[in-house]
């Protein structure tokens, strides 16, 4: 079904059965330690099994100065751990590359045990440090460093490896006029801007041999102002391809850089264009990633010759048999990465780091602490609530060979999830609940809609796993009842229309969705805005509609993570919203909220007041009462609701069923 993409490729010598690859990504098991290395080891395999024509891993470092917590190959008892991917992967016939790897400026001095090395001493934003001008001898070992590494992941048998030169890290950082102000043969035109990404390669390549496929990660587009320019990216793509790299793996963006490129609202394949620009110019196959989550998306990009191969990371995170599953046509079992970042790359971006996972997958990095084993007697469960993590409980229940029965009060299934779908930019979601009903059908999960078991139906059951989540919870001021007052899910479920002149109570992650909701709602969809465009009519005014957003502190988005806290916040700041921190709310009056803010007593006007002022577990006391036989599993936010958050539901409900 997906032709393009079925196609056998080649990288350099390496013979590859079709387009699909894993790219590189770091999970927070790259350690000196027995147990890391076996979870990773598994993770991997189980890639390979699920098809990847090739596994590019996680960053190994090529010096010590140019991590900090990963693997360093110039340490041998690393260099041990490193070797035993291959053999993991070699023995369910996968192929994998080592991606080697210098941060520069990006490594902080606490992890590498000395100041930063960068090509000039600038400030990083990343680390909030300044990194030390490199010398020239610094710049020799770096090459020896990356020719020695090469050579010893050649050495314990990988089958390529990967240079990362893309992202803000060292190499990129040279080639850039943002970080690099040297005045030497390393800095100044772009040819010496260009001299150390390029004696880089020509050394590997030499300490490699002629056949050993190279793969150069190089950055298509920094995103970064005054950064490398569009001809310059293809002058640097050409002389790579001369100094022997067998493929370039198009990167987008830095790590500092203000551009969304991996966020949910990024369009899917929305940067191939980038990496098609290069593949116009230069001869060896191209890849690229950046929100390629979707067969259909990335066939036609393979197709229309933007790309040779897709290399993308999370997908792989998302769905072990990301590959297997597309070749074999069955993308409605495709478990689909929904660009959320919540349990990936937001893991790697706060101290102390935690190993990734995924949101939807909570098995990812972890397959060798739980096998996918049956559950030691088929027992009889039954679920209750078809939210995020009723879904997961009843899968994981039914893949361990129990007898399943989900009950869901709704007419539909999805829960918070079918509410953020409702979000614009996160219409993503519906992907996941289409997973669940798709995974339930085949795994023979009976699902009772619009039901609410009764004891007695419930005391049948081996087990009952308790999944009822959250409801919202009220602000606790006086006109709270008025009928201008809303809920969050009322407003997102298309209950009661959205007023003229609204406030928001409350902005952890729920109420930021709402502003966003609300002022998207403003303006018309960007389609019929096209549509009125082309047609030569005027183009209709947005509805007037002014949002306020009052917060009780400055931490606005708190809950969101990291990664995607500060899009959301631009975009909030893009459509208009009123954001007014650090206010006490008073009273709610028929004409706004009456707030206290620096000493001072003031009426917010209003013709609509949101609450988005948090989450109370929906009632479950029933529990109580079933029979002592009965095992009972309290999952999500129905267990605890503080904070809750839909990674939390999920992997609960996960380790539940997986315990049953
Ligand atoms: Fe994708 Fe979210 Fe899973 Fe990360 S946590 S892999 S972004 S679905």
């Amino acid at each position: 079904r997906y032709e393009a993409l079925a196609q056998p490729g080649k990288i350099g010598s390496l013979e590859l059965p079709h387009r699909i690859l894993m790219g590189s990504m770091h999970m927070g098991l790259e350690h000196d330690d027995d147990e890391m290395i076996a979870r990773l080891c598994a993770f991997y395999r189980e890639r390979a099994l699920g098809g990847a024509a090739l596994i590019i891993t996680g960053g190994a470092c090529v010096l010590p100065e140019g991590g900090g917590h990963m693997l360093t190959l110039t340490n041998p008892r690393h260099v041990e751990r490193l070797a035993q991917l291959p053999k993991a992967v070699h023995e369910v016939g996968g192929r994998i590359a080592l991606q080697l790897y210098h941060a520069g400026r990006y490594a902080f001095s606490e992890e590498i045990g000395q100041q930063a090395v960068a090509p000039s001493p600038l400030p990083s934003r990343l680390t909030r440090e300044t990194p030390r001008e490199m010398t020239l001898e610094d710049i020799r070992r770096t090459i020896e460093g990356y020719a020695n590494a090469a050579r010893t992941a050649k050495e314990i048998g990988f089958d390529a490896i990967e240079i990362m030169g893309s992202e803000g890290y060292l190499l990129n950082q040279f080639l850039s006029p943002v970080t690099n102000h040297r005045n030497d043969e390393y800095g100044g035109d772009f040819e010496r801007r260009m001299r150390l990404p390029l004696e880089v390669v020509e050394a590997v390549r030499r300490a490699v041999g002629p056949a050993y496929p190279i793969i150069f990660r190089m950055s298509g587009l920094d995103c970064m102002p005054g950064s490398t320019t569009a001809e310059e990216t293809i002058q640097f793509a050409q002389a790579l391809e001369r100094a022997g790299v067998d493929a370039l793996n198009v990167g987008i963006g830095w790590h500092e850089a203000a551009v969304p490129t991996v966020q949910q609202v990024v369009p899917r394949g929305g940067f191939a264009g980038v990496a098609g620009f290069v593949r116009q110019h230069v001869t060896v196959p191209v890849l690229a990633a950046n929100r390629l989550n979707v067969p259909e998306v990335a066939n036609e990009l393979v197709a229309d010759g933007f790309l040779d191969f897709i290399a993308p990371a999370r997908p792989w995170l998302a769905d072990a048999e990301f590959a297997k599953k597309i070749l074999e046509g069955d993308r409605d079992g495709l478990n689909v990465c929904i660009a959320c970042n919540q349990s990936c790359l937001d893991h790697t971006l706060v101290k102390p780091y935690r190993v990734v996972s995924c949101l939807v997958n909570p098995r990812a990095g972890y397959e060798a602490l739980r096998p996918r084993v049956k559950g030691p007697a088929r027992r009889r469960v039954a679920v209750v609530g078809g939210g995020p993590a009723g879904l997961e409980a009843a899968r994981a229940a039914a893949e361990r060979g129990h007898e399943v029965t989900l009950f869901e009060r709704d007419k539909e299934l999805g829960g918070q999830f079918r509410l953020a779908s409702r979000i614009p930019g996160k219409d993503e979601f519906l992907e996941t609940i289409r997973y669940y009903e798709v995974m339930l059908e085949r795994l023979g999960v009976t699902v009772t809609m619009q039901t609410e078991p009764s004891l007695d139906q419930l005391a049948e059951f081996d087990d009952v796993i308790v999944a009822v989540g959250v409801k919202p919870k009220a602000p606790g001021i006086p006109g709270e009842d008025l009928p201008h007052v809303v809920s969050y899910q009322d407003l997102l479920m298309g209950r009661v229309q959205p007023g003229r002149n609204i406030v928001i109570l409350g902005a952890g992650g729920i109420g930021c969705d709402v502003a966003v909701f609300l002022g998207t709602r403003r303006r018309m969809t960007p389609e019929a805005h096209a549509f009125f465009e082309e047609q030569g009519l005027p183009v209709p005014e947005p509805i007037e509609r002014t949002i306020t957003m009052l917060a009780r502190s400055d931490r606005i988005g708190r809950g969101i993570g990291r990664s995607t806290r500060w899009v959301v916040r631009q975009e909030m700041q893009r459509l208009g919203v009123n954001v007014v921190p650090n206010v006490a709310m008073l009273e709610i009056t028929r004409d706004g909220v009456r707030i206290a803010r620096e000493g001072r007593e003031e009426l917010v006007p209003a013709d609509q007041v949101v609450l988005c002022t948090g989450q109370l577990p929906h009632e479950a006391d029933w529990v109580e009462k079933l029979p002592p036989r009965v095992r009972v599993h309290v999952v999500g936010g129905a267990k605890d609701s503080r904070d809750i958050n839909a990674a939390r539901a999920i992997r609960e409900a996960w380790t539940a069923a997986y315990e049953i």
